[in-house]
């Protein structure tokens, strides 16, 4: 049985109080809620407080991204070895974002995702279309697939008020986990989270999450009022 699994992305929102007061009420908000894996995926100067705060809670804290290399003459880049070490648990890699805005291509979101599994952190990889997974996914063992959890997000989706729909989404999810399964067998396929992701707010997010292959919820927008995402949250765990 997966673990369904609800993730916020922050992107490039709030300032440090901001920050603080939310995951202060974030954590009062589920404490009693431990049949759902929660994320926040939040800028890399308030990881470690975050990291610090959420110790002890269903709440993990996610990096929005991390280089290949681990160290060295990389000017304006994150080490995932310095995310390990300040207590971070999981690493976004490939959101469309990054890949529109900041040219990352598959080849550069794989070299980062073996990296990352290399440095000991979870990973929620994100694709657009089926055509990302493999290549992604190259050279990933069986055994690091279990650290893995892979987010459908359909550019037209994202930050446009406009989802897919929810049996698009789940026939989009049910071929990725086809590909795992041919790639990595059964097990493997089997225990894959699927997330589904793009204009999730608390009318829709069951809809995407009542689908058999979808394990859960990659939310923008909808996150970063705190209530309303304690709501989606507490809905999700109320199945
Ligand atoms: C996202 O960018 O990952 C996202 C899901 O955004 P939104 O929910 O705002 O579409």
């Amino acid at each position: 049985m997966r673990k369904p699994f609800i993730v916020a992305n922050w992107k490039m929102n709030f300032l440090h109080d901001d920050a603080i007061n939310y995951i202060q009420k974030l954590i009062l908000g589920t404490i009693d809620i431990h049949n759902t894996e929660i994320g926040v995926a939040a800028q890399d100067i308030f990881l470690k407080e975050l990291s610090d705060s959420t110790l002890n809670t269903n709440i993990k804290i996610v990096a929005q991204n991390a280089h290949w290399k681990n160290e060295g003459s990389y000017t304006g880049e994150t080490s995932p070895m310095a995310l390990s070490d300040l207590g971070v648990d999981y690493v976004m890699l490939g959101h469309f974002e990054r890949r529109q805005l900041f040219n990352e291509t598959n080849e550069t979101v794989n070299r980062k995702l073996r990296n990352a599994l290399n440095n000991n952190l979870d990973v929620i990889v994100d694709v657009e279309e089926l055509e990302q997974v493999e290549p992604v996914l190259k050279f990933i063992t069986e055994e690091q697939m279990a650290r893995i959890s892979i987010a459908f997000e359909p550019t037209y989706a994202i930050g446009t008020g406009k989802a897919a729909s929810a049996q698009g989404a789940q026939d989009v999810a049910k071929a990725i986990r086809d590909i795992v399964r041919e790639n990595y067998g059964s097990n493997v396929s089997e225990g894959l989270r699927v997330l589904y992701g793009g204009s999730v707010d608390i009318n829709n997010e069951l809809d995407f999450v009542l689908q058999e292959d979808i394990d859960g919820v990659l939310v923008g927008k909808a996150s970063l009022n705190v209530d309303n995402f304690i709501k989606m949250i507490q809905k999700l765990s109320n199945l």
